[in-house]
């Protein structure tokens, strides 16, 4: 049986390039700065983003954690939405490790918060509050369908941001697909931002690693973050190897995963007892409401296994699909197959 897993892009493997590259890399001791390849990945990062320089981390978890640490101080108050993976899914490291305050503002459905009640959120100077030092937005947004923030929205968050004196940090895990799914750079969605984060590891396929752009400044501060959260990497250029083929060759193909996610909704949308949003699907995360089903997500996520289609519960009546890399339309179809049977 042929497994489709849709569960998430961060299943993707390293391409026969990007194990080539990494076999090959040339390599030092990072800690040094005399890692020649991951130099050219810093390099070729901060360009793609439009910034002055980049770092190369772990994990997206390690991207914003070291910007939010450089950003808010301890003790200082981030603002983001109440979806933001940061809150939901980063095991509240700000708080745990940075000694950041948390304060959200709801998000709405195309992953937006209502500016107003960002400038209604930012403290007085008074000495009971803590000071709002940074405002996060995620684009794409994970919990909010994957929808892309676009460069308009990005420019008026960033001016009020910092009308407010407040920097502007953007989670760009999925920064490419917004490009792609808006046709724009993402250098000009984040040239707002003091600081924006993305990741190597998911559709772009590397197998570790995501980037931290921002000023020469920013990048020198997130570099010693990185080494006291003990990410100080010695010949990481094996890993930045791949990365390297990421940046330059799995970027303009995200449009087909984009297309899969549309061809699956679609489906979806015609299979009785399945509810999916079409509009709404404009990357390549799909969410499905399993209501009518009469089953759980988890119930229905159980019969999808045994049929050789995996997927998550993202809550108990909803499923997430994600396509990605080398996901074809005949595994959708066969992805679909299997809903259709899962749910009779
Ligand atoms: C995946 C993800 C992260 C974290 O990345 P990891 O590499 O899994 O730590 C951060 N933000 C968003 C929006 C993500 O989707």
């Amino acid at each position: 049986m042929r497994i489709v897993d849709l569960r998430s892009d961060t299943v993707t493997r390293p391409t026969r390039e990007m194990r080539k590259a990494m076999a090959e890399a040339e390599v030092g001791d990072d800690v040094f700065g005399e890692d020649p390849t991951v130099r050219k990945l810093e390099e070729a990062a901060a360009d793609r983003l439009g910034k002055e320089a980049a770092l190369f981390v772990t994990s997206g978890t390690m991207a914003n954690l070291v910007s939010l640490m450089v950003h808010c101080g301890r003790g200082g108050e981030m603002i983001l939405g109440d979806q933001a993976h940061i809150f939901y899914y980063e095991q509240g490291g700000s708080a745990a490790v940075g000694g950041i305050h948390p304060r959200t503002v709801p998000n709405r459905p195309d992953g937006t918060v209502d500016l107003d009640a960002v400038a209604a959120a930012v403290r007085a100077d008074d000495v009971h509050f803590p000071r709002s030092r940074l405002l996060v937005l995620e684009n794409t947004h994970n919990r909010c369908n994957g929808s892309p923030l676009d460069a308009g929205y990005m420019t008026e968050a960033g001016d009020l941001a910092h009308g407010l004196g407040l920097k502007l940090h953007v989670d760009g895990a999925r920064i490419f697909n917004a490009a792609v799914a808006l046709g724009t750079t993402p250098a000009e969605l984040v040239a707002p931002a003091d600081s924006a984060s993305f990741c190597l590891s998911k559709g772009l396929s590397a197998p570790v690693g995501s980037m931290v752009c921002g000023s020469g400044a920013f990048v020198a501060e997130a570099r010693r973050a990185r080494k006291l959260l003990g990410g100080g990497m010695r010949q990481a250029g094996i890993l930045a190897a791949a990365g390297l083929v990421a940046l330059t060759r799995m970027v303009d193909r995200l449009e087909e995963d984009h297309q899969n996610a549309k061809r699956l909704a679609e489906g979806l949308a015609g299979i009785e007892g399945l509810a999916v949003s079409l509009e709404r699907v404009r990357t390549n995360l799909v969410f499905i409401d399993t209501r009518e089903t009469g089953m759980t997500a988890p119930e229905l996520v159980d019969r999808l296994k045994a049929l050789g289609t995996l997927c998550l519960a993202s809550g108990p009546q909803q499923i997430r699909a994600v396509t990605h890399h080398p996901l074809s339309a005949a595994d959708i179809d066969g992805a679909l197959t299997a809903f259709r049977e899962a749910v009779s």
